[in-house]
């Protein structure tokens, strides 16, 4: 096992991974930008590093800055969280060239993943079920994008291959207005990815967000742990999720799950993902692999009780995953919500410091957050300050305990989403469950 963990990243995820170093024995090292000098989860660790300004850019995205952080602690190591560098195979590449070890997947195996093309492309050869659409990226030629989109069938949706956080994408209804919005989503995406690359998908009306979380080690051992649903999203941005989806049928959680393990050996796939799905009319069809933890894996946690950033760890130490697809059961049901630092109606963010906080407990709540009273939120990244989790028996339990949760938890001094996620508890949709992703933000334009 490794002897002394670097963390490249910042707020909860760097707690929680530090969380999960500190309870294996392993050291920990965070690396931190001037604007996060003050965090408790900074002192909390054996060692830090500052390693810039509060700019991403010039810290937790200064690959440099962090390798030499690396090479003065003497690190084993390196842990990248999510979001900043966690799914950049130059950096991973350049993590195990400086003689470290990569807390993540092979660098070809990120590579592969981020480009949306060449990532469908590995799932087909897997037999997993991709969303309909062209065989590759698209031609230049006019009219062979128009009979693409003819076999297709309207409404059609022409997405970036390096595309990323609900960026590069537009949707066509008809073929009047088809070549205008190939070229305009080309453009965009050569400017913001740096790749105009793109292709053509069938536009799926009102689907649901389902993905399964994957665990693979380097000696072909891979597992799925079941499925996620995060179809309650603004702007592509989940807000709440939960495990299991409400109302799929095991039967074929377990075998799409199957089909995910198996794409995982087949690529050589090492350490945890997410295969993306959407899901309609009982189909899953795969849209995107995140080749990192996730936001919301806390609620794969709870229903199945592994620690899926211990695993992470044990698996780049080169161990075997220690269980079988049948040692995984799926109990009771667990939901998160999202808090952010955001303005309740505009969802601006909202930095500043916080002058109380007040986090909920008891039986079945879980907190993941690295703030406290007297905190001061960075105007400089994301705005998640935190989530609250929380598991019951099953989901009627579940989501008792996390309106008695957010009704205990109180936040002053800066806005957040509380009242969002109190309305949404109490949503007749919500609580029936299955919403598709289109659901709150309909809920919200009504809210006018
Ligand atoms: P990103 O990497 O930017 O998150 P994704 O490919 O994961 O992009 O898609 C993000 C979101 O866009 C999905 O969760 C879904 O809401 C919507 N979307 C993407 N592809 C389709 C599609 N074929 N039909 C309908 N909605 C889609």
């Amino acid at each position: 096992m490794f002897e002394k963990i670097l963390i490249a990243n910042r707020g909860e995820i760097a707690l929680r991974i530090q969380r999960a170093c500190r309870e294996l024995g392993i050291r920990t090292v965070v690396v931190h930008s001037q604007a996060d000098t003050e965090a408790k989860y900074v002192r909390l660790a054996d060692e830090s590093v500052c390693i810039g300004p509060p700019s991403s850019r010039d810290s937790y995205l200064n690959i440099p800055a962090i390798i030499s952080a690396a090479e003065v602690t003497d690190t084993s190591a390196i842990h990248p969280g999510y979001g900043f560098l966690s799914e950049n195979a130059d950096f991973a590449e350049r993590v195990e060239r400086s003689g470290f070890v990569f807390i993540g997947p092979r660098p070809e195996n990120i590579r592969l993943m981020g480009d949306k093309v060449s990532a469908k492309d590995a799932m087909r050869t897997a037999k997993v079920p991709v969303v309909p659409g062209s065989d590759g990226a698209l031609p230049d030629d006019p009219q062979e994008i128009i009979r693409i989109a003819r076999a297709i069938g309207y409404p059609v949706i022409i997405k970036a291959a390096g595309g990323g956080g609900g960026r590069g994408m537009r949707v066509v209804h008809s073929e009047a207005a088809l070549i205008n919005a190939v070229s305009m989503t080309r453009s965009e995406a050569e400017a913001a990815f740096g790749n105009p690359s793109v292709y053509m998908e069938k536009f799926l009306q009102n689907p649901r967000h389902v993905e399964i979380q994957v665990l693979a080690d380097e000696h072909g051992g891979a597992i799925h742990l079941g499925e996620r649903d995060c179809s309650m999203q603004r702007r592509h941005q989940k807000v709440i999720e939960e495990a299991p989806a409400p109302g799929i049928a095991r039967k074929l959680i377990d075998r799409i799950g199957d089909r995910c393990a198996d794409a995982c050996r087949r690529i050589g796939y090492r350490g945890a993902g997410t295969f993306e799905f959407l899901f309609e009319n009982g189909e899953f069809y795969f849209i995107e692999m995140n080749t990192r933890v996730q936001v919301e894996h806390p609620v794969t946690e709870l229903v199945t009780g592994v620690d899926i950033v211990q695993e992470q760890i044990r698996i780049a130490a080169g161990q075997k995953l220690r269980m079988r697809q049948r040692d995984v059961q799926i109990r009771g049901h667990a939901i998160e919500c999202r808090i952010n630092a955001e303005d309740p109606f505009k969802f601006t963010p909202s930095p500043g410091r916080i002058t109380a906080w007040h986090p909920p407990g008891g039986p079945g709540i879980r907190v993941d957050s690295h703030v406290y009273s007297g905190y001061q939120v960075p105007p400089y990244y994301d705005s998640m300050i935190g989530k609250v989790i929380s598991y019951g028996e099953h989901r009627q339990q579940a989501i008792e305990r996390m309106k008695v949760a957010l009704s205990e938890m109180a936040v002053e001094g800066i806005q957040t989403n509380l009242d969002l996620h109190r309305h949404l508890m109490a949503d007749p949709g919500f609580a029936t469950g299955g919403t598709s992703i289109h659901y709150l933000e309909e809920m919200l334009a009504q809210r006018g």
